[in-house]
């Protein structure tokens, strides 16, 4: 098959598409890749941030058509959708449907090649049906993107409609995600975005304050909107760059949850401010497959959205990679064998 692989870790020109030979067990369905998600932890794994064996296949966001399935639970033909954090099926956190936290898990695109490529070898047992109203382009978008804002928001931070909600980094896909699903929880949002072009695009998907980061000071910015309480909920990604804004944006018995940790891993707390404000500090990562399952029909009724970026050729990898790595972009980056 042909597949953008990289053999050594560092900058996008490392990706070279090339024909490979893609490792497959005898138990597992063979998917056609229609569509595959870029995200940040691709950028990671190809720089080395992460460890990965190489040579190694990205893409953890996978929509295809079964060409084959063993456990003829599929048939030839059929749309699924991948669900990347493949449990061992046997242990007690897979049985309760917490395959994500499988200490054997294998996620696609990082412990296993992922969608980089023109087929994906996974167990039956991680697809999901795509309704027939979605675009491949569109399922592509949500699990890591949408799955994560939604372990974050719903079940670590567990948003409601008197919480107001501050999402950091409106732009990027976990951003645009968490927007939307603390609209339809009907919290408020406020959101921050780095250049005046993506704040009428933040507005646009349903952001109800939109701060320029670059332009505006984020706290005293959230401390009015909120009357001077700070946000109930912020929602972080970013790392190190934005921790201590996010800290001072939080109100009393605030929850801050975080998801990444883009410009730097190694962060500061005050703690007394934590125990003397009664917050709580939450880590929350790519959830369940049972909430995978919610958030497709969400897309199939029309109240979640992905917001696409741009849609590359596989040959266009690198310069995918290169708009993400310089923030360009706003929304999902997508990339079509
Ligand atoms: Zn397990």
């Amino acid at each position: 098959m042909k597949a953008a692989v990289f053999e050594r870790t560092g900058g996008p020109e490392v990706l070279a598409v090339k024909e490979v030979e893609l490792p497959r067990k005898s138990n597992e369905a063979l998917i056609r890749v229609e569509a595959t998600g870029v995200n940040r932890i691709d950028v990671w794994l190809r720089t080395g941030l992460y460890p990965v064996r190489l040579p190694h296949v990205l893409g953890v966001d996978v929509a295809g058509t079964v060409l084959e399935d063993p456990s003829e639970t599929f048939k030839a033909g059929d749309r699924v959708l991948v669900y990347p954090n493949v449990g061992c099926g046997r242990c007690e956190l897979c049985a309760a449907g917490e395959e994500n936290l499988c200490p054997r898990m294998e996620r696609v695109g990082q412990h296993r090649w992922g969608g980089y490529a023109e087929t994906v070898a996974v167990h039956s047992r991680a697809l999901i049906r795509i309704p027939d109203n979605l675009a491949f382009e569109e399922a592509a978008s949500i699990p890591v993107n949408f799955l994560t804002a939604w372990d974050a928001l719903v079940r670590a931070a567990r948003i409601s409609c008197n919480d107001s909600v501050l999402v950091v980094g409106a732009g990027s896909g976990v951003g645009y995600a968490a927007i939307q699903i603390a609209k339809l929880h009907g919290s408020k949002v406020i959101a921050t975005v780095g250049s005046d072009e993506k704040v009428e695009m933040a507005h646009r998907i349903g952001a109800d304050h939109v701060i320029n980061r670059k332009k505006s000071d984020v706290v005293k910015e959230v401390m009015e909107i909120t009357g001077g309480r700070g946000a109930d909920v912020v929602f972080e990604h970013a790392g190190k760059e934005f921790w201590q804004t996010a800290l001072k944006s939080l109100g009393l018995k605030g929850r801050l949850v975080t998801v990444g940790a883009t410009t730097g891993q190694e962060v500061g707390i005050d703690i007394r401010a934590l125990y003397n404000r009664r917050q709580y500090v939450i880590g929350a990562g790519v959830g369940s497959k049972p909430d995978l399952h919610r958030l497709l029909a969400l897309f199939s009724e029309g109240r979640l959205r992905a917001h696409i970026d741009r849609v590359y050729r596989l040959e266009e990898a690198r310069e995918a990679h290169r708009r993400m790595e310089a923030s360009e972009h706003f929304g999902k980056i997508i990339l079509r064998p």
